[in-house]
C-alpha cells in the first residue's frame, strides 16, 4: 500500500504505487495528479487510480512539476484516457508540445526528446491558485532544477516539490551552473519561509520521502556552512 497523508481541510495526498511520483491529492468529490512517473509504470498506475476513483471522483487535471521524463511520460496517457487538463509552468509549455526538455548537468546543458508529446491546457507563471478545482491550493515557481520546475501548497500545510530539492543534502551549489545554484537557492529560501509541515520530493532517492519544516532548515544551514568554508 502506497503512502497517504491527509491534510487539516481533509484533502488526501496519496501515493498511487509506492514513491512520490505521481501522487494524488483529492477532495470530496475531484482529483488532481501530480506528476505521471514513468512509461513502463502505465498500466499499473492506470488501473490503481481508476481503482481510487471509482465512481465518486473525477480526475481533473495533470500538475507537471517539470517536464524531465521519468514525471512526463504518462502524460499524454492520462490527457487521452481522462479528458484532463495539462498544467506546467510557462517556461517548460514549449518543451512539452516537442516532447523533450533540458537536463542540466555540473558542465553542461543538453536538450533531450525523451517522451510522446502532449498539449498542455494551462500554463503557469510565479504563482497558480488552485481554486477552480475546489482546493485550498496552489502552485508556486521553485525554478533551479529546471527552469519550470514548481511546487504544489496544498492547504497551507504539505507543500509537493517535485525535484526541487534535489541536492539539498549533497551540496548541489558545488557541482551546477552557477545561475542554476542562485535559483535554486532562492527556490529554497522561498520554500522554507512557507513553513509547510511537511515537503514531499518526488524521489525517494533524495533521503526522505516527507521532510519535516526542522530537518529542511536543518539540511539547509548546514548546507550554508558548508559553502562558506
Ligand atoms: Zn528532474
Ligand atoms: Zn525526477
Amino acid at each position: 500500500m502506497g503512502k497517504k497523508w491527509i491534510t487539516k481541510n481533509g484533502y488526501i495526498i496519496q501515493q498511487v504505487l509506492d514513491s512520490n511520483n505521481p501522487l494524488l491529492v483529492s477532495n470530496k468529490t475531484t482529483s488532481i495528479l501530480i506528476d505521471t512517473g514513468s512509461r513502463k509504470k502505465w498500466m499499473k498506475l492506470s488501473d490503481k487510480i481508476n481503482c481510487i476513483l471509482s465512481n465518486k471522483l473525477k480526475l481533473s487535471a495533470v500538475i507537471l512539476t517539470h517536464t524531465h521524463h521519468d514525471h512526463v511520460q504518462n502524460a499524454r496517457s492520462f490527457k487521452d484516457t481522462f479528458k484532463l487538463d495539462i498544467i506546467v509552468h510557462k517556461s517548460e509549455a514549449e518543451y512539452l508540445k516537442d516532447g523533450g526538455s533540458i537536463y542540466i548537468t555540473s558542465n553542461n546543458e543538453k536538450y533531450i526528446k525523451n517522451y510522446e508529446p502532449v498539449m498542455w491546457d494551462i500554463q503557469t507563471d510565479d504563482k497558480y491558485d488552485l481554486c477552480n478545482y475546489d482546493l485550498d491550493a496552489y502552485i508556486l515557481h521553485t525554478p533551479g532544477h529546471s527552469t519550470g520546475s514548481v511546487s504544489i501548497i496544498i492547504d497551507n500545510e504539505i507543500a509537493i516539490v517535485g525535484d526541487a530539492l534535489s541536492g539539498l543534502d549533497n551540496k548541489p551549489f558545488k557541482r551546477t551552473l552557477k545561475k542554476v545554484s542562485e535559483d535554486i537557492k532562492s527556490s529554497w529560501d522561498k520554500l522554507l519561509n512557507l513553513k509547510c509541515l511537511l515537503y514531499l520530493p518526488a524521489h525517494r532517492s533524495h533521503r526522505y520521502q516527507a521532510l519535516e519544516y526542522k530537518d529542511f532548515n536543518e539540511l539547509y544551514r548546514s548546507y550554508l556552512t558548508s559553502i562558506k568554508s
